[in-house]
C-alpha cells in the first residue's frame, strides 16, 4: 500500500489540473459553500482544512459563519436559499450544530443534487469517510472478491455505507458494533482480511487481538489523549500488512474523497 499522504497529494494534483483544463475550457467548475455555526474548535479546524483542500485545487469555496444563537428555521431557510441557488454546486453544514438545531432536519433538509457530504440517502454522492477509503483501496488495486471484512461501528455515516460499499465488491461483510459479544469480536476479527474501526473508542483493536498478518486497518477514529495529542481506536503498529496513521491516514483520504463528491456534483 503506498503511503497515504503521498496518495493524496498525487490525486490533489490530478484534481488540481482536471480543475485548471475547465477553466481553460470554460466549463463548469465546482462553487462549494459550508455553513459553519458557532465556534466549535474542532469544526474551525475541518473547515480551514476542507477550505484549504479547494483553494490547493482551484476551487471556489465560501465560508457563511453565523451565530450559534441562530434559529432552527433560519438555518433551514438558509439550506433552502442554496438548494435554490443556480450558482452553488454543492455544500456542506459542518457538524455538530448546536442543540436547540436537529441534524437530521437539516441533514435531509439539503437537495440530494447538492449534497456534498453525501449524507442524504437519495444522493449521487457517498460519505466522504467510507468513500475515501475505498478509492485508496481500488486505486492499491486491492482484490475484494470473496475475502472477509470486519466493520467495527455502524453510524450512518461510516459504518453504514462502509459496509454497503465492500459488499458491492463481493466481500463478506461482517459489522461489529457495542452489543457484540467479545467472543464473536475475537472469531470475526481472527478471520477478518480486511478491517475499518470507527467506534470514536480509544483501545477498540488492540494487539491482544489475533489478527491475520496479511491483515489491513483502517483507523477512522479521532480521539484525544490526556495530552491532547489525536490518537485512533486501534494501537498503533498491530502486527498486520497495513495498518493506516492517525494522524495522516483516514482523515486524509476524507477530505480527498469530499474534493472528488464536489466534481461528482457537477459530472
Ligand atoms: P458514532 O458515535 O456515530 O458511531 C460509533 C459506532 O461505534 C456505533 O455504531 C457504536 O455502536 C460503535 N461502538 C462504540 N463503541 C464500541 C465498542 N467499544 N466496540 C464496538 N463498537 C462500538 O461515530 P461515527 O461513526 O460518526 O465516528 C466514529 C469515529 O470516527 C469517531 O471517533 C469520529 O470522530 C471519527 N470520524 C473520523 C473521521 C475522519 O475524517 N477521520 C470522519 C468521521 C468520523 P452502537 O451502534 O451499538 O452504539
Amino acid at each position: 500500500m503506498q503511503n497515504i499522504k503521498e496518495y493524496v497529494a498525487e490525486i490533489k494534483q490530478q484534481i488540481k489540473n482536471e480543475i485548471e483544463y475547465k477553466k481553460l475550457n470554460n466549463n463548469a467548475t465546482p462553487h462549494l459553500v459550508i455553513i459553519q455555526v458557532g465556534n466549535v474548535e474542532a469544526s474551525n479546524r475541518y473547515v480551514k482544512n476542507k477550505i484549504a483542500d479547494c483553494a490547493d485545487c482551484g476551487i471556489t469555496c465560501e465560508l457563511f459563519r453565523y451565530d450559534e444563537t441562530i434559529t432552527e428555521t433560519r438555518l433551514l431557510e438558509v439550506v433552502e436559499e442554496l438548494n435554490n441557488d443556480p450558482a452553488i454546486t454543492g455544500f456542506i453544514v459542518q457538524f455538530p450544530l448546536p442543540k436547540h438545531i436537529s441534524e437530521t432536519k437539516v441533514m435531509k433538509a439539503i437537495a440530494p443534487e447538492k449534497d456534498l457530504d453525501g449524507f442524504n440517502k437519495y444522493s449521487k454522492t457517498t460519505p466522504a469517510t467510507p468513500l475515501g477509503i475505498y478509492k485508496y483501496l481500488k486505486d492499491m488495486n486491492y482484490e475484494f472478491t470473496g475475502k472477509n471484512a470486519v466493520v467495527i461501528g455502524r453510524s450512518e455515516i461510516v459504518g453504514k455505507p462502509m459496509a454497503e460499499l465492500l459488499l458491492n465488491e463481493s466481500m463478506n461483510v461482517t459489522v461489529l458494533h457495542s452489543k457484540t459479544p467479545e467472543q464473536a469480536k475475537k472469531f470475526y476479527l481472527a478471520n477478518a482480511d480486511l478491517i475499518v474501526v470507527a467506534t470514536g473508542h480509544i483501545g477498540t483493536l488492540t494487539a491482544e487481538y489475533y489478527l491475520k498478518k496479511s491483515a489491513v486497518v483502517f483507523d477512522v477514529g479521532i480521539n484525544f489523549n490526556s495530552d491532547g495529542k489525536m490518537i485512533g481506536d486501534c494501537e498503533r503498529n498491530l502486527c498486520v500488512e497495513f495498518q493506516s496513521p492517525v494522524p495522516g491516514g483516514c482523515g486524509l483520504l476524507t477530505r480527498l474523497a469530499l474534493l472528488e463528491n464536489a466534481l461528482d456534483l457537477i459530472r
